[in-house]
């Protein structure tokens, strides 16, 4: 029995439904792509709202492939908002120029749903987490290998048994359910991922697996494409993720984030439980997911380790408790979300 959190999800993978960015190439429109970006915003938002266009060589997969890339000159992709200029060289915060791929692989350790998971990891990162648990690769924008997007398209499609061409995994148990993009965080590498898309034929699932820092205009590029949101809730308060992230307004821009992102498409929410960060984090993390957005699954982390700069701050440097970690799905339980296994 699949959850209703992920129908659509399931109905995809079932090929009842296509995926989202698999429909949105079907969107034609005959405006060309070299106007002003003002008139490809407008196309873009008219298309979401009064449907599919008719006729025409352009896609709708097209014209965000190319707002993002015109996005690049003066980088607003995440809430950072730095303006360089990537496309001459400049690095912003996360220091990402062009995309690196740092690994992929079918990945067994996420959530139920959505395992097996072909699991793309980008390099860089838009935050500065003092305890991450992928600093090797977040801080290392400049590390892994730069990748042709067709040529990671194909590689979709081999993980995949549903485009009808592609028959090396053959097992369910190699047989990936879904492409789960991340990193670091995937939002800096937005422009490289509507490519990939743009070559891929494979109905499988797109999964944004994000700190949900980006601009509303990342957001809005992100319609139509991705299938399940998979979304990383940190922090209760400004305070917090400014001393242990380096992000400024944390709770208004995620929280606006999850809200649209529940307009969008399917969503299962994370929340890494921090030593020491119950009543400040958990606890209201929890209660805005629970008064906020009903109807999404909620996954509770214990998996906290000290990594990275952890040993700097008192409170991070032991493991997470038994106790303070059944005290944190206790408040999930209470207010009756609908928690991963
Ligand atoms: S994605 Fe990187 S360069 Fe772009 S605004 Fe964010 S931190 Fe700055």
């Amino acid at each position: 029995m699949h959850s209703p959190a992920l129908s659509r999800y399931h109905s995809i993978l079932e090929g009842s439904d296509k995926a989202n960015f698999l429909l949105t190439k079907q969107v034609l429109t005959d405006e060309r792509l070299d106007q002003a970006s003002s008139r490809l915003w407008q196309v873009h938002d008219s298309a979401r709202t009064r449907g599919p266009f008719a006729c025409g060589n352009t896609t709708l997969l097209d014209i965000k492939s190319e707002l993002a890339d015109r996005m690049l000159e003066h980088c607003e992709l995440c809430e950072r908002r730095c303006g360089a200029n990537r496309r001459e060289g400049v690095k912003g915060h996360c220091g990402v120029l062009d995309s690196r791929v740092s690994s992929e692989f079918l990945h067994m350790g996420e959530e139920p749903d959505l395992v097996p998971s072909y699991t793309i990891f980008f390099s860089g990162c838009t935050f500065n987490c003092v305890y991450c648990q992928n600093w090797d690769i977040s801080t290392k924008p400049e590390s892994g290998i730069r990748m042709e997007p067709a040529d990671l398209a194909r590689m979709i499609e081999m993980r995949s048994s549903g485009d009808g061409r592609a028959r090396r995994a053959e097992t369910p148990a190699n047989r990936a359910r879904n492409v789960n993009w991340v990193g670091g965080d995937p939002t800096s590498n937005l422009p490289f991922i509507l490519k990939v898309m743009r070559e891929c034929r494979a109905n499988l699932p797109q999964v944004w697996n994000s700190n949900m820092y980006l601009t509303e205009e990342a957001m809005r590029l992100l319609d139509g494409v991705i299938d399940v949101y998979l979304t990383d809730f940190k922090y209760g308060n400004d305070g917090c993720a400014q001393r242990l992230s380096g992000v400024e307004s944390y709770t208004a821009i995620v929280q606006r984030n999850h809200l649209i992102a529940k307009q969008q498409c399917e969503v299962i929410v994370r929340h890494l439980v921090l030593p020491g960060h119950i009543e400040c984090c958990t606890r209201p993390v929890l209660h805005w997911i629970a008064e906020n957005l009903t109807g999404v699954k909620v996954n509770v982390m214990s998996q906290y380790r000290p990594e990275y700069k952890a040993a700097m701050f008192p409170e991070l440097r032991r493991p997470m408790r038994i106790l303070e970690y059944g005290k944190a799905l206790g408040i999930a339980e209470d207010l009756g979300l609908d928690l991963c296994d």
